[in-house]
């Protein structure tokens, strides 16, 4: 699990999600799953706790709070559906 803090954070992981073509299945608003490198599937959370954005992933990578490409193909798909529900609750 790790805090969003800036989107800096999420550049190499972004470029390696881009490089690696992961698919992101939409489970629920916050809850995707997003394919490993196997051919597997990891799950992806993305919580609002207060001001606090946490994203957990099943992942090793991200158990020892690392930024993973998984979480982070997750969020591109996470922020987009929030701004979605934003302009739509306006
Ligand atoms: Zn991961």
């Amino acid at each position: 699990m790790f805090i969003l803090e800036s989107k800096a954070q999420l550049e190499k992981a972004i470029a390696k999600a881009m490089k690696t073509r992961t698919t992101v299945k939409f489970i629920a608003f916050g809850v995707y799953q997003v394919s490993g490198s196997k051919g597997n599937f990891y799950t992806v959370e993305c919580k609002k706790i207060g001001n606090e954005k946490q994203v957990s992933c099943e992942c090793l990578g991200a158990s020892k709070g690392l930024v993973c490409y998984h979480a982070a193909s997750a969020l591109s798909l996470h922020v987009g559906l929030a701004k979605q529900r934003q302009t739509a609750t306006k």
